[in-house]
């Protein structure tokens, strides 16, 4: 993208924004928390759960000295609750290690639970507004496509670095995953309203995101599969403990109880569940 490039799309961009409630906050934490509710997970289902998530633990320490039982309790229908205990995680670690201050370095950032290169580096973005491209689905889609090319992880990082407007981290970011959510949507792309159509190198080819490493593939169905009977029992869960010989009803998996008490054995492992007894609960 060359320069001109650069500034339609900042020109076009900046003043359609989405209005999220976590754009407003410079607050390393409350970025951190934004960022892992929004992974794989549609922003409108994220907003509410952000808002009471914020109220009910405004710092790492607050989120620190909660039990893991009250946080999943909150998360429940966010889905992907690993996100959820890494989180607490990774709140217990910046209090033990870092004064409880979410730290600003790349480094310390990504030694914690559950936060990989993105996630690290959208916190020095956008809470920092630091100098840092940050590449998630959305933008790695956009880049791909913008330069027709088939970009791998790093491939896509080294040219999002290349084109980042310096002192405009902030919007950029911001307005790079928007225009991938809303214009350069993964299926029908909008490039009749595209502001930047005529500088697109995709023509009439394969898409080339398909073939991108970062972008979003086909998920696999997600009526009957674990992730969806792990989610009822988790559900179940929030409200009451669950007996060990009701887990399979729980899970909508009747006359299967092998594969339940498989998925239980994985909950427990990823201490997401506890067995006391005959009972099932949260941590
Ligand atoms: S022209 Fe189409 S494919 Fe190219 S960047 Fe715009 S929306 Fe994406």
């Amino acid at each position: 993208m060359n320069p001109q490039v650069i500034d339609a799309l900042l020109d076009w961009g900046v003043p359609r924004l989405r209005d999220l409630p976590w754009r407003a906050s410079r607050d390393r934490w409350s970025v951190l928390v934004s960022e892992v509710m929004a992974q794989q997970t549609q922003v409108s289902r994220v907003i509410p759960k952000y808002e009471a998530f914020m109220r009910e633990y405004p710092t790492p320490a607050a989120c620190a000295s909660a039990a893991l039982s009250d946080l999943l309790k909150l998360w429940s229908g966010l889905g992907y609750p690993r996100r959820c205990k890494n989180l607490h995680d990774a709140a217990r670690r910046i209090v033990e290690e870092h004064q409880g201050v979410v730290p600003g370095e790349l480094e310390s950032l990504l030694s914690l639970p559950g936060v990989g290169p993105y996630t690290a580096r959208a916190v020095l973005a956008f809470a920092d507004a630091r100098d840092v491209a940050v590449v998630d689905t959305n933008v790695a889609r956009v880049l791909s496509r913008a330069t027709n090319r088939s970009l791998a992880a790093r491939e896509s990082q080294s040219v999002a670095d290349s084109v980042l407007p310096i002192g405009r981290a902030w919007e950029w970011n911001q307005l790079l995953m928007d225009f991938g959510a809303q214009v350069c949507t993964a299926r029908l792309p909008r490039c009749n309203v595209c502001p930047i159509e005529e500088h697109c190198a995709w023509n009439d080819g394969p898409d080339p995101a398909r073939s991108s490493a970062l972008t979003s593939k086909p998920q696999a169905r997600f009526d009957g599969s674990d992730r969806q009977a792990r989610g009822r029992l988790m559900k179940v869960l929030a409200e009451r403990g669950v007996r060990r010989r009701d887990v399979s009803g729980s899970m909508g998996l009747q006359g299967d109880s092998q594969r339940a008490t498989r998925l239980l054995e994985s909950l427990v492992r990823d201490g997401l569940v506890v067995i006391d007894g005959e009972w099932c609960r949260l941590p």
